[in-house]
This record gives structure tokens, C-alpha cells and sequence, in this order.
């Protein structure tokens, strides 16, 4: 072994992507690139990505250094927040355990009504605004009233938090589908409009957002559909971030562990035979995570 690759070994990556930068223009390369204007009088519908501030995008970042004001969501963390140019307006719009701090339709409004008064409105959502973020509503009502907005995508938690926990999204050799669904309607209550007995089969791997409280309904419906009570699940609470905990089960189990409080959130549940890939493929360690941005 040479004396190169010697203290090669004992650099931390933290040092490594530090002498990277130094003879790399990194972050400066971007100061003259050509971002799309922030003009005043309109809104961008930013995603933060799922929790660990290096997953934003380099849009996301340049509304976050252009905006007036900033109206964030209840899962966009400190730090993200904290690249906000000085002087922005900083407004919490949050909503928790689909208990309602600010409804839909305030929230929408405050967007009109901010964009009309002439500032560059940023609407930062977790994850993707366009996934279980109602976007979309957002977007009605700002086309409804005139106002021009552009939405900037995000690594939804579904994707990246997966990819967090070494578990792929689909896999050649068990799935060629994928189902993302919600675990609760506006009211709290397991979703009416999901058919859970196509659901049920019609992927090897679902996906499910906001499903922890309802798992032990939910759970019963898919194992009624068919699916096996040693199909495996994981739990990816606080996906991405240095907190993150991947709790594996059984569909079997998973309801009586919800009901007994034992599955921490928010968090993501996979249901199917991906899970099982974690075992060979978990990354992200005790060391990465001691890394603020990702
Ligand atoms: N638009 C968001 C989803 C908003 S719904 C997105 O695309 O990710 C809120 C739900 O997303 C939470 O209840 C939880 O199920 C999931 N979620 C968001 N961030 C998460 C994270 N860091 N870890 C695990 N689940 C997360």
C-alpha cells in the first residue's frame, strides 16, 4: 500500500468533499446561470425533497435566495428554511396528523392574496408538491385568480426516503409496478376512493404515505385481498434525516404494531418483496448521518 492511498483511508468523506471543492468552482460555477426569473407577483410551488436539505433542487434553492416570502409546510426542516435570503418573510401554513392548523382554502387564498400584493411568493411543500402535497389545489385557485406560478418538483418521500433506507423503488427481479397511495382521506379516515382489493394485487409493492394510523385497517383490507401475512413490510420514519428509523415487519404484524403505538412517523410504509433487498443494500450508517446536509 503507498503512503497516498495510506491517508487516503483516514480522510472522513466530510474532509473529502471539502478538497474536492477547493480546486472545483462548485457552488460558484451557479452565481451567473441562467435561473428562470422570480418575477414579483407570482408564486413558485417548490418541493423540499423529504427531509435532508441536500435533496433540494438547485431551483429550490434559487427561489429560497429570491423569494419575499416564504410559506412553509409543517415537514420543510430548519435548515432548509435557513437558506432563505435574510430579508425574506418567513410564514408557516402546517398541517399535522390531518389535523387542520390553517385549511386548504386559507391556505390558497393568503397565496392570492400575497401574490397581489406584488411579492415573489414561495409555497415550499415537502417532498413533491404534485404527490399528496394538494398542489394541484393550490394551483387551481391561483389560476382561477390570474396569478402566474411555476412549480419546481421534488425527490418525494416515497423515492428518496426508499433509497434512504437500501430499499429500491422497483426491482427487475420482483416488480414491474408500483402503487403509491395515501393511508388517509382529509378527514383522518382510511380513504373511501381506494379500491383495496385491486389494490391489494394489483402490485407486488405498495407505497404508502400518511398510513401509520390506519395501518391496522388497512393492513386487514390487503391481507383480505389475498396478499400474505408474511408479506413484508418496512416503516422509514424521518426519512433521510440523521433521526431516520426503518422498522421491519409482516403485513401480519404491522396493524397490531400501529395499534400499539410501536411504528414512530411520519413515515413512509413499503409493503412487498423490495424490502427484502435492504438487507444487502443499507448505505446510509451511523457515520453519513452525522452529515447535516444528506
Ligand atoms: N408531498 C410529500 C408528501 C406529503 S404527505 C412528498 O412528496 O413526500 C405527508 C406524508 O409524507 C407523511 O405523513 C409521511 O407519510 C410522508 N413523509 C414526508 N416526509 C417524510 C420523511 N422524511 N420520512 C418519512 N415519511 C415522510
Amino acid at each position: 500500500m503507498t503512503n497516498s492511498t495510506e491517508s487516503q483511508g483516514s480522510v472522513t468523506p466530510a474532509q473529502e468533499s471539502m478538497q474536492k471543492s477547493s480546486d472545483a468552482r462548485g457552488f460558484v460555477a451557479l452565481d451567473n446561470a441562467a435561473f428562470p426569473l422570480f418575477e414579483p407577483g407570482t408564486v413558485w410551488l417548490v418541493g423540499a425533497g423529504p427531509g435532508a436539505p441536500g435533496l433540494l433542487t438547485l431551483l429550490g434553492y434559487h427561489a429560497l435566495q429570491t423569494a419575499d416570502i416564504v410559506v412553509y409546510d409543517a415537514l420543510v426542516g430548519k435548515h432548509i428554511l435557513s437558506w432563505a435570503r435574510t430579508s425574506a418573510q418567513m410564514e408557516y401554513a402546517g398541517k399535522r396528523g390531518g389535523k387542520l392548523s390553517h385549511n386548504q382554502r386559507d391556505i390558497s387564498d393568503r397565496l392570492v392574496e400575497l401574490a397581489k400584493s406584488g411579492k415573489r411568493v414561495l409555497r415550499l411543500k415537502g417532498g413533491d408538491p404534485f404527490i399528496f402535497g394538494r398542489g394541484g389545489e393550490e394551483c387551481q385557485a391561483l389560476m382561477a385568480a390570474g396569478i402566474r406560478f411555476r412549480i419546481v418538483p421534488g425527490i418525494s418521500a416515497g423515492v428518496g426516503g426508499l433509497a434512504y433506507a437500501g430499499i429500491p423503488v422497483t426491482h427487475r427481479q420482483t416488480n414491474q409496478s408500483v402503487i403509491f397511495l395515501t393511508g388517509h382521506d382529509a378527514s383522518g379516515a382510511i380513504p373511501a376512493g381506494v379500491d383495496w382489493k385491486a389494490v391489494g394485487t394489483a402490485s407486488p409493492v405498495l407505497v404508502m404515505y400518511m398510513a401509520v394510523k390506519n395501518l391496522p385497517e388497512i393492513s386487514e383490507k390487503l391481507l383480505d385481498a389475498g396478499r400474505e401475512r408474511s408479506d413484508a413490510v418496512a416503516v422509514i420514519a424521518n426519512a433521510t434525516l440523521a433521526e431516520q428509523k426503518v422498522v421491519e415487519t409482516t403485513l401480519g404484524q404491522a396493524g397490531e404494531m400501529a395499534g400499539r403505538g410501536e411504528l414512530p412517523t411520519p413515515a413512509i410504509v413499503v409493503i412487498g418483496p423490495v424490502v427484502d433487498l435492504k438487507k444487502q443494500l443499507t448505505w446510509y450508517n451511523d457515520q453519513l448521518r452525522q452529515n447535516a446536509i444528506g
